[in-house]
């Protein structure tokens, strides 16, 4: 087999490897990034939290985002049987962007991976990841070309950040269980219809609406900045299957049975047929190894209903390629004190606030009628993705904060 040889290959062009891409092509690095499908490809995940932007910023993408016209958002709204209420993102206790945007991620993802190559790293699109051995000096990685031809990639550090794939964690049988119950989602985007400047819908905030009867259902409305929404529902899988019919089909009955949404929706125009993904909570028993480490969804992946993925993704990049700064300066990089402990901290407080939604608590704090505002605030940087900064309380003692919040607001 023909074997090429570069400093730092990433598999995947999606958020994490075109961010770490960015980051270690500012350090000049040499890099290469493999990526099994054509762009643009459709993506779930499509709206952004604020803490996201500074990754974006960090990797020099920032202008390129900014002038591709997504959808401006500035905070998430949460509806459950009639009662309403939103969070600002602009009012938070975290320092730092209070605004972000909704985005399709087939234009997103390819915004990103653009700009990787602007910066100045090798994109190769379908070209498919098919095995790596980690085992020898240098990580080794077979692939797959478009034309057929298999050829061996060397590299002196391998990231993984093929996302759902999941190259590495099968490959090298570092997955682990997730703790969660087995939840999937159907989801679709239509052509709203809602009239602009409609009370009950506020275009610049992700709508999460909680099922009247089921509380650890809800449905999702992200509006775009074409008039289109992405629609979706996250249930345990047992509940989506009672469901007969086509997936749009099945969507639909379960919109219908939230009467404030139906009624949002109702002169949607359903052109797209809708999707089901299920399983797809995922952890790994290390987030790096010998010359490789684990980006995004490659590594953990929690759960849709904080909108906290894209966010994770890049948080990842950002360590790793501060340890692979370091660590090409020839310094020694403890990756478990440096990477793995350190992204592992915000993704337990996103744990944290996820548990407490599904158990009913967290929606007990978000409703309460009377909220105390700098405590609102704390919330909101958890909301707005702060999940890092341990200044606030709400992160440093997530668990402990969250269940005395809880009593208080159950009294
Ligand atoms: P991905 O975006 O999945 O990119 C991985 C890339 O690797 C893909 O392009 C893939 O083609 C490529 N690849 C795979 N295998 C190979 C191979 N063998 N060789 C080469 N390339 C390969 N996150 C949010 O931030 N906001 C949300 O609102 C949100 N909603 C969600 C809703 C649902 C129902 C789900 C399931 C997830 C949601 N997420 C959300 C999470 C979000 O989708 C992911 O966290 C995010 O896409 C992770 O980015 P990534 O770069 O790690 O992986």
């Amino acid at each position: 087999l023909r074997t090429e040889h570069v400093e730092i290959l990433i598999i995947g062009a999606g958020p994490a490897g075109s961010v770490a891409a960015g980051l270690l092509r500012k350090q000049g690095r040499e890099v290469l990034m493999l990526e099994k499908e054509q762009f643009p490809r459709f993506s779930i995940g499509e709206s952004l939290l604020p803490q996201s932007m500074e990754y974006i910023q960090e990797a020099g993408m920032l202008q390129a985002v900014v002038e591709a016209g997504f959808q401006y958002k500035n905070g998430a709204a949460f509806a459950r049987g009639g009662h309403r209420t939103q969070f600002d993102f602009r009012d938070k206790f975290s320092k730092g962007w209070g605004t972000t945007y909704q985005v399709q991620r087939a234009d997103f993802d390819k915004v990103l991976a653009d700009e990787a190559e602007r910066l100045g790293a090798a994109v190769r699109y379908r070209h498919e990841v098919l095995a790596v051995d980690v085992d020898g000096d240098q990580p080794r990685v077979t692939v797959r070309s478009p034309d057929g031809e298999t050829y061996e990639v060397q590299a002196r550090f391998l990231l993984d950040a093929s996302g759902f794939a999941r190259i590495l964690p099968r490959l090298l049988k570092l997955e682990s269980p997730s703790g969660f119950p087995a939840r999937g989602a159907i989801f679709t985007h239509v052509r709203d219809n809602i009239p602009p400047g409609s009370p009950a819908f506020d275009r610049n905030k992700i709508l999460i609406s909680v099922h009247p009867r089921h509380d650890d259902v809800w449905y999702w409305t992200i509006p775009f900045s074409n008039g289109r929404c992405s629609l979706g529902v996250v249930a345990e899988t047992k509940y989506l299957e009672q469901y007969a019919g086509t997936e749009t089909e099945r969507l639909k009955a379960i919109v219908g049975e939230d009467p404030d949404l139906a009624g949002l929706l109702a002169k949607a125009d359903w052109d797209t047929p809708a999707r089901q993904i299920v399983g797809y909570s995922a952890n790994v028993k290390s987030l790096w190894g010998k010359n490789y480490a684990l980006l995004g969804n490659a590594g953990e992946f929690l759960d849709p209903v904080f909108s906290s993925g894209v966010t994770i993704a890049f948080k990842s990049a950002s360590l790793a390629s501060a340890c692979l700064q370091r660590q090409f300066a020839g310094e020694t990089v403890d990756w478990e004190a440096d990477y793995g402990r350190p992204l592992r901290a915000g993704v337990d407080t996103f744990r944290c606030f996820v548990e407490a939604w599904y158990a009913g608590g967290f929606q007990k704090i978000i409703f309460h009628p009377n909220p105390t505002p700098d405590i609102r605030r704390m919330i909101c940087s958890i909301l707005a993705g702060y999940a890092w900064d341990t200044s606030n309380p709400y992160v440093a003692e997530n668990k402990r904060r969250l269940a005395v919040l809880e009593q208080l607001c159950s009294a």
